[in-house]
């Protein structure tokens, strides 16, 4: 009898669940087995985080829960965190899945392959400073910026009540946020969106001017990726509604409520964000694949990996220099997009016996939303012949139009123009801000 292709794509974020969908759509149950593993059990697009951070987006009602997507793209969903690859047996190891009281729900086990896509993502780049990871909050995930929002509404629940106490007293919610790019900029103008509305959520003395928020940035200045001159446009934007904005501060220390900065001063916050970069998980260095300093997995021009064709690696853990260029592909949502299309059409060439694709980026631009406030960003392409600085409501259009991609990248036309649909009644119907 002949044996299934197992087809197993390790991640299902931006790139992979969009992967999966593909392949799923294109080779169903029938002659393939196409398996997706995830250590969540469901999907929540990466650049909503600062929103859902400040309480703006409720998750759940944008996140996809796998079991529901598997079933109706054909593939199969298992729950587990991958730990190890063992490329002669073909087949990766997954951790136990433990429940909230760390009592074991699913043991640890194997899963064959015969193509292997990994598309982990990235975590935060701490690099190494002291007191980071102890002190400081991260927004990699959806726990995260759960967490996040929690300390956040804690905090401004404290200061209404010692105001409502007191209205003479000075009370302030201090939030730094280490990192000037874009979602450090993104998280501080968020933030103040979120602090106009709790007043009319019950904190009936919070506003805004009660929000202090410090953005700390190593460079320079902010936004490092885009134009001078909309990085300027931004920088005005967040200093009007209130940032601190802090070029040229490298912070060397974190400390409880405390950060240290290369030339010694000491800035107090409550709530403390490092969003400074990304980098592989630190597992990625220990898969037998070759790897950069930054844990990515180093991979052709085709998306196979150096070490092994039969694994593909996308999205923010693969690192790929296309030839001429000194820089790798950044780690990007349209990256991780475009990557997973070209690994589609790679793996689909492989079953055929077909030379493979070569992976071109071609980089869209990028935009930065300061939340209703403004958003700022640049479009490349060959029809505007370069590089152009776009600002406002088109700009608006054109970074929610990022998303939209991505729904109909995982959900297909159909479903993705009705969540659309219910998307704006929600947005009407529903509260502006979660607050548990
Ligand atoms: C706050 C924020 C804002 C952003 N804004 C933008 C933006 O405006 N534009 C843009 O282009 N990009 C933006 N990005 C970057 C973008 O989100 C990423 O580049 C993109 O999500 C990468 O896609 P991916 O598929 O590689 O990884 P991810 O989308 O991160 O998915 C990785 C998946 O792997 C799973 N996983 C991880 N480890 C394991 C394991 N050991 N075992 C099993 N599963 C595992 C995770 O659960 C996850 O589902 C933003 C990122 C953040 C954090």
């Amino acid at each position: 009898m002949n044996r299934k292709t197992q087809i197993v794509v390790v991640g299902g974020g931006a790139g992979g669940l969009e992967l999966v969908r593909r392949l799923g759509a294109k080779y169903g149950r029938k002659r393939h087995d196409i398996i997706l593993v995830d250590k969540n059990l469901s999907h929540i697009w990466k650049p909503l985080l600062h929103e859902v951070a400040a309480g703006s987006l409720d998750a759940n009602l944008d996140e996809v829960g796998y079991r529901d997507h598997c079933s109706r793209w054909g593939y199969r969903f298992f729950q587990g965190s991958l730990e190890s690859i063992d490329r002669v047996a073909r087949t990766i190891s997954l951790a136990p899945v433990k429940d909230e009281d760390g009592s074991e729900l699913i043991a640890g086990h194997t899963i064959r392959y015969d193509i292997l896509v990994l598309a982990l993502g990235s975590v935060s780049n701490d690099f190494g400073v002291p007191g980071v990871k102890e002190h400081c909050l991260y927004l990699d995930s959806r726990e995260q910026a759960d967490r996040f929002r929690t300390r956040l509404l804690n905090h401004c629940l404290r200061v209404s009540r010692a105001m409502l106490r007191d209205p003479s007293a000075d009370e302030q919610v201090r939030v730094a946020i280490v990192g000037g790019g874009a979602t450090g900029v993104e998280l501080a103008a968020e933030l103040y969106n979120a602090a106009a509305g709790l007043r009319h959520y019950g904190l009936e003395v919070f506003d805004e001017s009660r929000l202090h928020v410090t953005l700390l940035e190593a460079g320079p200045r902010i936004l490092p990726a885009l134009p001078e001159k909309l990085a300027d446009a931004a920088r005005f934007e967040l200093e009007r509604l209130g940032v601190e904005v802090r070029p040229a501060t490298q912070v060397v220390e974190a400390r409880p409520r405390q950060l240290i900065t290369r030339d010694g001063a000491v800035i107090e916050a409550d709530l403390m964000v490092w969003a400074a970069g990304v980098k592989g998980a630190d597992f990625l260095a220990g898969l037998g694949l070759e790897t950069n300093a930054r844990n990515q997995i180093i991979v052709t021009d085709t998306l196979q990996t150096t070490v092994d064709p039969n694994i593909f690696a996308l999205g923010d853990c693969a690192s790929y220099t296309p030839p001429g260029e000194g820089r790798p592909v950044p780690p990007r949502a349209q990256a991780a997009h475009q990557m997973a299309a070209v690994v589609f059409a790679n793996i689909v060439r492989l079953q055929q016996g077909r030379p493979l694709k070569h992976f071109v980026y071609r980089d869209k631009g990028s935009l930065v939303s300061l939340s209703r406030f403004s958003t700022v960003g640049s479009l490349m392409g060959n029809l505007i012949g370069g590089s152009m600085a776009i600002e406002g409501r088109l700009a608006r259009f054109i970074y929610t139009s990022l998303y939209r991609l991505h729904l109909i990248g995982i959900h297909g036309w159909v479903k993705a123009t009705f969540l659309m649909a219910v998307g704006r009644v929600n947005r009407i119907v529903r509260p502006k801000l979660k607050l548990h």
